[in-house]
């Protein structure tokens, strides 16, 4: 697929938003990964780059095996920042204002706003939005905003980018990928990324709990109608078990969507709160966006999620008739 026709480039009216900014907030998503944090990043180094003052927020645990980011231990948590009419407050990869978690006040009280993302179920939150539903990922728009102001990439930077690219495309994997994916990845490898070290880290690597939890979690594998669509659920207990935050459930979701034949796929995970998170997975031409806004939820069309109330049995039974009774929809209409 080539991107030429589809690309949404940043417009006049946000490049001189951000360079008339002196003071900018930066956030990404609640329960933030690779895409949300290197994203932010990229962008906060560039803009500091251009001798302006940026704090950057997230609210959730930043993952284990992304602590490598440069800069990582300058993410505040929310109640640690504030804004006022001078500042510009940009979100990240955040689909809707909700996804910004206890950064949500702080965002609303910035006399600007800007949204930047590629989450087709955007809400344009902001005063000034940029959605492209079409990019691969989040880095992708920061490559391009780079671009646009003239800035020549660093090595940080390109790490950065590098981060949020390949864990939203799966290391380069998904539908989403086209040919501007490999171009910017040819600027970043002449940016000096280490491709090896990280890509290790990034994708092989596991935390022995990990494949603890991982180990619990198969057994519970459920495969549904025709062995068309499967499930996977940990408790909470699992986690607290395994000595493992609730954030660390990057790729259990793959085990159930990469089934031979599977096509639809949910990951339930069990939070501290009794609310059960899920991820949701879908193989062309079928999609999980819409289902995962019926639940109050978003994303992409192949990769979605959302929360219901607990107890676990219960939201898995509901989304599970609630899958069962989309992929029949899908077929219907195919
Ligand atoms: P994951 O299953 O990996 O947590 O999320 C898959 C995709 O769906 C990501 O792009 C993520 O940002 C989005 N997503 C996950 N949960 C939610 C949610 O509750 N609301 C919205 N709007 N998007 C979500
Ligand atoms: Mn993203």
């Amino acid at each position: 697929m080539t991107t030429q026709m589809t690309r949404i480039d940043p417009t006049e009216e946000l490049l001189s938003t951000l360079k008339g900014a002196d003071s900018v907030l930066l956030f990404g998503h609640i329960a933030p990964d690779g895409d949300a944090l290197g994203s932010v990043l990229a962008l906060a180094l560039l803009l500091r780059d251009m001798g302006k003052k940026v704090e950057m927020g997230v609210d959730g645990i930043i993952p284990g095996q992304l602590m490598f980011l440069p800069s990582i231990g300058d993410f505040r948590m929310p109640g640690q920042l504030s804004a006022d009419e001078n500042t510009l407050a940009v979100a990240v990869d955040v689909g809707d204002l909700g996804r910004l978690g206890g950064h949500q006040e702080v965002f609303l009280s910035a006399g600007k706003k800007m949204v930047i993302d590629h989450h087709g179920t955007n809400t344009h939150f902001g005063d000034v939005n940029w959605v492209d539903g079409h990019a691969p990922a989040s880095a992708v728009m920061i490559w391009r905003l780079m671009k646009a102001l003239g800035h020549k990439m660093t090595k940080d930077q390109a790490l950065c980018l590098y981060t949020g690219l390949s864990t939203d495309t799966g290391n380069f994997i998904y539908e989403s990928v086209n040919d501007e994916c490999f171009s910017m990845m040819a600027e970043l490898m002449d940016a000096g990324l280490e491709l090896a070290q990280y890509s290790r880290i990034l994708f092989r690597q596991k935390r022995v709990n990990f494949v603890r939890l991982l180990s619990e979690t198969l057994p519970t594998l459920r495969i549904l109608g025709d062995g068309s669509v499967a499930g996977l659920s940990t408790a909470y207990e699992v986690f607290t078990k395994n000595n493992l935050p609730e954030s660390e459930t990057d790729g259990v979701v793959d085990y159930a969507i990469d089934l031979e034949g599977v096509v639809m796929a949910y990951y339930a995970h069990e939070k501290q709160s009794g609310d059960v998170k899920f991820s949701l997975r879908a193989l062309p031409p079928y999609r999980v966006d819409k289902l995962a806004v019926q639940f109050g939820g978003g994303g992409h069309a192949q990769a979605a999620g959302c929360t219901l109330p607990g107890p676990v049995g219960e939201a898995v039974s509901r989304m599970e008739a609630a899958i069962l009774q989309s992929k029949q929809e899908q077929d219907d209409q195919a």
